[in-house]
């Protein structure tokens, strides 16, 4: 980057900076910590830019608090497929309605929440592709560093993600529930009123949207 003269930067953050949070929905002034070694490395990351800019002003940096990306373009020829046995919730869900996996396990529904399964903010990654664009106009214009939540600002349950999977897709989605995931929180979901007012970027896709688009991509790529 020094070679080029680019000191513009958007980094690929992620909600898990803000650990287990104590309120909700989450503004990004909320405390950061991490209850997982993949959040120790986004807040690193985060660290190391904050001191970079401290060191040397010029430099324009938007960071990005990435809520659940789920879903695919609606062209299909972009989306997630991933090798082996997915850890993250909508892939696994999406091998289940392709019958490569059995039943979807459930981590834990005795978290305080609506019907005691984790509760999450899901955004479509066109809306997530969407707001890097608006990230980028923002740093061309600036040069400071801030970070920003791409969210919804809507939290679903992984019943409630299953159930619309289930009507939209026309497909069953057989679980079981089994013991929480070491690491998971009960509640995740943004503020996304920052990103409204400073990089003007809010969400234009539904969940209904993101269920349907994630697993037409499936379904497009195996034909
Ligand atoms: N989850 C689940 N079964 C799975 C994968 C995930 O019940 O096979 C739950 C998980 O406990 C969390 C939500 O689904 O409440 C989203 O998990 P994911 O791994 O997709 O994202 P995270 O928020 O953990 O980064």
């Amino acid at each position: 980057m020094t070679k080029y003269n680019c000191k513009k930067l958007v980094f690929s953050s992620s909600a898990t900076v803000y650990g287990n949070p104590a309120s909700l929905p989450i503004k990004e002034d909320f405390p950061l910590s991490t209850t997982n070694p993949y959040g120790s490395t986004k807040l690193f990351i985060e660290y190391i830019l904050k001191d970079l800019y401290k060191s040397d002003p010029t430099w324009s940096i938007a960071i990005l608090r990435y809520f659940n990306p789920i879903g695919a373009h609606s062209s299909y020829l972009l989306g997630e497929d991933p090798n082996g046995i997915p850890n993250n919730l909508m892939p696994y869900i999406v091998k289940v309605a392709m019958k490569e996996l059995d039943h979807l396990n459930v981590f834990g529904n005795d978290y305080d929440t609506k019907d005691g399964t984790g509760v999450r903010d899901y955004i479509h990654v066109v809306d997530l592709a969407r707001g890097h664009i608006k990230a980028i106009e923002k740093i061309m214009k600036t040069n400071q560093i801030d970070c920003y939540n791409l969210g919804t600002g809507h939290g679903y349950s992984v019943l409630e993600i299953v159930n619309t999977f289930e009507k939209i897709n026309n497909v069953k989605i057989p679980y079981q529930i089994v013991e929480r995931r070491s690491g998971d929180i009960a509640e995740c979901y943004a503020d996304p009123l920052y990103a409204k007012q400073e990089l003007n970027f809010t969400c234009t896709k539904t969940l209904e949207d993101m269920v349907r688009d994630s697993y037409q991509y499936i379904v497009h790529h195996k034909k």
